[in-house]
C-alpha cells in the first residue's frame, strides 16, 4: 500500500460541517434537510442545482465563530493520521460575501475569528491551512467586486488566493477585471472550471482571466489542446473524485488517468465532504482503483505537496 496523500487540496468551509452535526442542528430547530441533501448523504448523484440547495442548507448553520471552527476541525478530521515529520495541510475555499452579506448568517468578524481559531487549533495538530476566497461565478461580476470590497480592506494573513466557484454561467473574459484586482492585491488566482461548464472554460480561465490553478477541470480530458495548455503551463488541477461522481453524472470513467498521462499536475481534494461524504484517505483509495501505475500515484502525491498553497504560506 502506497503512503496516503497528506494535503487536502480542495475543500470548502461551507461544505465541511459533518452530516451528523447538521442533522442534529436541523432536528433541534424543527427543520427538514432538503431531499437533495439526504440523497447526497446516501451517496446518490443529484443535479448540480440540487447540490446547491443542499449546500446552502448545510452552510446555513454557520452562524457563529464556534460553528466555523467546528467546520475547520471537521476538515482536519478527514485528513490521514499524523506521521511525525510529514506535512499535512488543507487548501480551504471560503465564501465570505455569501455567508456575511447574502445569507447574513454571521458577521465578518465572527467568520474571521472562527477561521483564526480553527487554523490555530489545526496548527497545534501539525496541519497547515490556507484560505482561498471564493466568489460565485453565476452571481455575476458585480458580486465578484463586492467580494473583494468586503475582504481586501482588512485581509487576514492566512488568505492566500481568490477563486470563482458555483455554476460556470458567466464567461471568464467578463470576470477578468475582478481576477486582475485580486492579483494586484497580492492574491493567487484559481477557478472552478470544466466541471458543470464546458472544457473551453478551462482554457478561458487560464488565458482570459489569468488563473494559475484549476479546480476540477475534468471536462478537459477529451480536449488534447487544453490538456497541452495545462501541462505546458504546469497548471495544478485539483481533482475531487467523489464530488465529480456525484455532480458530473455523464462523466463516464473518471478522467484522472487521462489527465495524468497528458502530463497535468493533478492532486486530490474532498470538495464538500460534509454534503457529499468522503475523506482524503478515501479519495486516495478511489484514485488507486482507477488503474494508475505506482509512478502515476507517486506523481499525484508529489504534486499534492509541491503545489499546495497551504505549505507555501509564509506564516511561520
Ligand atoms: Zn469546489
Amino acid at each position: 500500500m502506497l503512503p496516503c496523500v497528506r494535503v487536502d487540496r480542495h475543500t470548502h468551509l461551507e461544505g465541511s460541517l459533518d452530516a451528523a452535526w447538521v442533522r442534529q442542528r436541523a432536528q433541534e430547530e424543527g427543520l427538514t434537510p432538503p431531499r437533495a441533501l439526504e440523497a447526497l448523504w446516501r451517496n446518490e448523484a443529484v443535479p448540480f442545482e440540487g447540490f446547491i440547495r443542499a449546500f446552502f442548507f448545510s452552510c446555513g448553520f454557520l452562524r457563529n465563530a464556534e460553528a466555523v471552527t467546528a467546520a475547520i476541525l471537521a476538515a482536519v478530521g478527514r485528513l490521514p493520521e499524523a506521521v511525525p515529520g510529514l506535512p499535512r495541510g488543507i487548501d480551504m475555499w471560503v465564501s465570505p460575501h455569501f455567508l456575511v452579506k447574502q445569507g447574513q448568517f454571521l458577521t465578518l468578524d465572527a467568520l474571521w475569528r472562527g477561521i483564526d481559531d480553527g487554523i490555530a487549533q489545526a496548527r497545534s495538530q501539525g496541519v497547515r491551512i490556507a484560505i482561498i476566497i471564493d466568489a460565485v461565478n453565476h452571481f455575476g461580476v458585480d458580486h465578484g467586486q463586492e467580494v473583494l470590497d468586503l475582504v481586501l480592506p482588512d485581509k487576514p494573513s492566512w488568505i492566500i488566493g481568490f477563486s470563482t466557484g458555483g455554476l460556470e454561467g458567466v464567461p471568464f473574459k467578463a470576470w477578468a477585471p475582478v481576477f486582475e484586482r485580486a492579483r494586484q492585491a497580492g492574491l493567487r488566482l484559481a477557478a472552478h472550471a470544466g466541471e458543470n461548464g464546458p472544457a473551453a472554460n478551462v482554457r478561458e480561465a487560464i488565458l482570459d482571466a489569468g488563473v494559475e490553478r484549476i479546480v476540477h477541470g475534468v471536462r478537459a480530458a477529451s480536449h488534447p489542446d487544453i490538456l497541452e495548455l495545462l501541462a505546458a503551463r504546469k497548471i495544478p488541477v485539483d481533482i475531487c473524485i467523489t464530488s465529480n461522481r456525484a455532480l458530473v453524472p455523464d462523466l463516464g470513467g473518471h478522467p484522472l488517468p487521462a489527465l495524468l498521462r497528458a502530463g497535468v499536475r493533478c492532486a486530490l481534494g474532498t470538495d464538500d465532504p460534509g454534503v457529499i461524504p468522503c475523506t482524503l484517505p478515501g479519495e486516495w483509495e478511489r484514485a488507486q482503483s482507477l488503474g494508475l501505475t505506482p509512478a502515476e500515484l507517486e506523481a499525484v502525491r508529489a504534486h499534492s505537496e509541491a503545489d499546495a498553497w497551504c505549505l507555501q504560506l509564509n506564516d511561520a
